[in-house]
């Protein structure tokens, strides 16, 4: 061991082949290929099974294993010498935002199956196999629950959960589900849930921090949690020209009081905290009319769990003042805990890097990922990449191939590691 990884780890990182892996990604987002450079594969639709198809042709030329599980999670098995010891596991998703990238996703899946050539590349013969995975439907983009492979795989939902979902197309989820599953009948079905030694996921930042800083690799502490709410002000409807000011109960009024009460509880110096009001409601949301009612969306996330509690008990209390003399009635839609990551895979990933000659710092995630699912399961971590202005979930999202080839050798010899650990 040097620097805190062992020679093996390092020489089979040192093979990731930056051009192979480059052209994996070319390759992979020729399938639902849009006229603007980006990519539209929408989870267990037909350009999904294409996508499925080519990996696993890739896998089968490598002599790997390849199986699904119900929820269609896509497997391929790298052998290690005691293949009945629980595998580590390295992936990410290969679905797609409607008007998404090449590297949301894909690049992690890829920079996955990158790693287990490398190891071969090197000779390396792991204690534990390595599973490469392709999770079902992370982004939401057709069926609008997204995670769907990833939270059924850590027990926190089933597939029965999902199957009367229905896409934007109009389909059920179990339909297309069975379709996609029907495409590679001669696969080994897996158990839908077991237990994995370790979880790790690359994905492109999605965000400015590593680009701005000329960083290539970001070990990702934490996910960070929500608090989603629906904030409802009702008010008196009544004449815009007759009704003076003493006597009106004007609920946008009241909403704008709010969110400028709200501004000033979420303001941070230090630029951590996301507060966003993306969608206001009037009712009737007429000219002339003093509005009876605003509905407006609280989207507020921070790392940290003590303040994101402290913060949002203040929400409360606070829009009720400023709204005064209107009602108020808030709905929470999503609460979601900051998921830490463990010190020893976030650890294992700045070792890596260090020795890899590689720059990194520790940056938490803003987005939900499979790895928050993953990390239900077993001890989970991210590794970032830059991408270009920080941009994603649009057909300019761009990754720079020594970026995607340093996230590969950082993650091959991560990987490497815990599975002789
Ligand atoms: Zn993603």
């Amino acid at each position: 061991m040097k620097s805190g990884i062992s020679s093996e780890a390092h020489r089979a990182g040192l093979k990731v082949d930056q051009d192979r892996l480059w052209n994996s990604l070319l390759d992979m987002a020729q399938i639902g290929a849009r006229d603007d450079g980006g990519v539209c594969r929408h989870a267990l639709s037909s350009e999904d099974i294409e996508a499925r198809a080519l990996l696993i042709g890739w896998a089968k030329q490598r002599g790997y294993q390849v199986s699904v599980d119900a929820a269609a999670n896509l497997w391929v098995r790298r052998s290690g010498k005691n293949d009945d010891l629980e595998p580590v596991v390295a992936g990410s998703h290969m679905d797609s935002q409607p008007a998404g990238g090449k590297f949301d996703g894909a690049y992690g899946v890829l920079a996955a199956f990158e790693a287990l050539v490398a190891m071969d590349d090197a000779g390396v013969n792991t204690r534990r196999p390595v599973d490469l995975v392709a999770w079902t439907n992370e982004e939401g983009g057709r069926f609008d629950r997204g995670c769907t492979g990833s939270s059924v795989w850590s027990g926190a939902m089933a597939v029965a959960d999902y199957l009367d979902d229905v896409g934007i197309d109009g389909v059920r989820l179990g339909d297309a589900l069975l379709s996609t599953l029907a495409a590679t009948p001669d696969l080994p079905m897996r158990p839908d849930t077991w237990t994995a030694h370790a979880y790790v996921e690359p994905h492109i930042e999605q965000g400015p921090v590593l680009e701005a800083k000329s960083i290539p690799i970001a070990a990702v502490t934490s996910i960070q949690g929500v608090r989603w709410m629906n904030v409802m002000i009702r008010g008196k409807g009544s004449h815009a020209g007759t009704t003076p000011f003493a006597v009106r109960k004007d609920a946008f009024q009241a909403a704008v009081r709010s969110i400028d009460a709200l501004n000033r509880l979420m303001d941070d110096p230090d630029d951590v905290t996301r507060f966003t009001v993306g969608r206001v409601v009037l009712d009737p949301n007429s000219p002339n009319t003093v509005p009876d009612s605003a509905m407006f969306t609280i989207d507020f996330r921070h790392p940290d769990k003590q303040v994101l509690e402290d913060k949002a008990a203040q929400i409360e209390p606070l829009i009720r003042q400023a709204a005064s003399p209107c009602t108020v009635e808030i709905v929470p839609t999503t609460t979601m805990d900051p998921t830490p990551f463990p010190e020893q895979i976030v650890g294992g990933i700045e070792r890596a890097a260090e020795r890899l000659g590689l720059q990194s710092i520790r940056l938490p995630s803003g987005a939900f990922h499979d790895a928050l699912y993953a990390a239900m399961a077993c001890p989970s971590g991210m590794i970032f990449i830059p991408c270009r202005d920080g941009l994603s979930h649009h057909p300019d999202e761009w990754a720079e191939p020594a970026d995607c080839a340093a996230g590969a050798r950082v993650l091959t010899a991560t990987l490497v590691d815990l599975a002789n650990s």
